[in-house]
């Protein structure tokens, strides 16, 4: 159904996509690219790939479909490194958290932002890392969201939106700055707070003998301070602007609520509360 796929980065991302593709028998090869052979060669033992190339250029030879499954901070040199090599042909497309990075580094790499380069990002993820984290029902009934230009070759569009459906998910197609907006206020600022939380007890209690009592609460709210720090660091340099504007919203959430508390201000605190318990009650029942 998508011939031959190469998958740059056979991570939790690009691992799970390739055994959701793999699962459907919905394509012929899938080749994959990294910089650590042990791991490619895992991959390969997994069944997750058929094969893998330590050069990226060599990956994509042949690929009709290229996916570009690295941390943000490494597509632009990825794109640079397999610009030649690309048949012409081949349909390109990513899985970065953040899209507007995403297209300016194609533009930068090859000069412009090519017709058949569809910018995507599956609202997926787990905190692991790793071809071992991997899993094939990942996507299944999760969104993923696609981000064309007004020039992007629509049946490449259709093309990759029919992956993603293959891989189970639910697709959608938005502007990339109005996705930035969204994700740094529903992904990255959680993930922010996350690691912020923890480092909040190691401040109170360097020792860390603190966290001996962490209960339910601490661990849902801080599971994702478990994810890879690179990547989130690519994630937030990547998309600043949006995540500084829901760091300072945070703040501001955070310092009405210090006030009030300040000032022995009951009813100030349940009226926060339940706007906030409101919404999160409707996201459970929609769930
Ligand atoms: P991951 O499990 O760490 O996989 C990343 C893969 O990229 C690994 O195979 C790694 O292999 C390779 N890689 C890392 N740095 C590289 C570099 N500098 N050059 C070339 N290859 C490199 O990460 P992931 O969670 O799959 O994330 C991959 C992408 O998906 C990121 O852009 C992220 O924003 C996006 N994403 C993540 C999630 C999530 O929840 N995790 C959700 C949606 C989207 P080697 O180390 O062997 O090179």
């Amino acid at each position: 159904m998508f011939g031959n796929i190469a998958i740059l980065g056979v991570g939790l991302i690009g691992g799970s996509l390739a055994r959701a593709l793999r699962r459907a028998g919905a394509c012929r090869r899938i080749m994959g690219y990294g910089r650590h052979e042990t791991e490619l060669k895992k991959a390969v033992s997994l069944g997750v790939i058929d094969d893998y190339a330590l050069d990226p250029a060599h990956a994509v030879a042949r690929a009709d479909i290229v996916v570009l499954a690295v941390p943000l901070g490494a597509m632009k040199p990825l794109m640079a490194a397999i610009g030649s090599a690309l048949p012409p042909h081949a349909i390109l497309t990513d899985v970065g958290s953040a899209k507007s990075s995403v297209i300016a580094d194609a533009t930068a790499a090859f000069g412009l932002m090519p017709e058949r380069f569809v910018p995507a990002h599956p609202i997926a993820g787990t905190e692991q890392s790793g071809v071992d984290a991997s899993f094939a029902e990942l996507f299944e009934g999760r969104r993923v969201i696609l981000t064309p230009l007004e020039h992007t070759d629509r049946a490449a569009v259709e093309k990759i939106r029919a992956m993603w459906r293959v891989a189970g998910a639910v697709v959608e197609e938005m502007d990339a700055l109005h996705h930035d907006r969204m994700l740094a206020a529903t992904s990255h600022l959680p993930h922010v707070v996350a690691y912020s939380v923890v480092n909040a007890a190691l401040q109170l209690d360097p020792t860390s003998a603190v966290l001996r009592y962490a209960g339910t609460s601490f661990r849902d709210v801080t599971r994702v301070a478990s994810s890879d720090p690179v990547m989130w660091r690519d994630i937030w340099l990547a998309n600043k602007d949006a995540v500084l504007d829901s760091v300072q919203a945070f703040q501001t959430q955070l310092q009405a609520l210090q006030h009030a508390i300040e000032q022995d201000d009951g009813t100030a605190i349940v009226a926060i509360l339940s706007r906030a318990k409101a919404a999160r009650d409707r996201l459970a029942h929609e769930a």
